[in-house]
């Protein structure tokens, strides 16, 4: 578990904003960053973000609700979400653990991600769902 970036601490109740601030997201870390990731399937290695995980419970959306979009592709089972205003992605419910979400790192309030150091990449080339 990651609870320090930097010199950033990873509160308990960490905020998380897209680019133009019109997403506010609550993210319950009281583990820090869980899981950091990356991932090469056609949709992550276009958007390069490092992805982490939180419980379906652990993300609330302070703000920003409406300005959220929705892209599926494939088996849209996944659900990902970016700013319908900056087009950032912020975050989204997973494929291979649909109880979970996977946020944007990069998103989180003071947190450089370049500062986690290597991450691993996950095989989502060949997704689990898939074999
Ligand atoms: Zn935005």
């Amino acid at each position: 578990m990651i609870k320090q970036v930097g010199d950033t601490q990873i509160k308990p109740k960490h905020i998380a904003s897209c680019h133009c601030g019109a997403v506010v997201l609550e993210l319950s870390l009281p583990d820090g960053i869980v899981r950091p990731r990356r991932c090469n399937c056609s949709m992550c290695r276009r958007r390069g973000a490092i992805a982490a995980s939180v419980p379906l419970s652990g993300l609330t959306i302070l703000k920003g609700q409406d300005a959220l979009r929705l892209y599926q592709f494939n088996t849209h089972t996944a659900r990902h979400y970016f700013c319908g205003h900056c087009g950032i992605y912020t975050h989204h419910q997973r494929r291979s653990n649909p109880a979970e979400f996977g946020y944007n790192v990069g998103c989180l309030e003071g947190v450089d991600p370049y500062l986690l150091g290597e991450v691993p990449v996950c095989d989502g080339v060949n997704h689990p769902s898939d074999r």
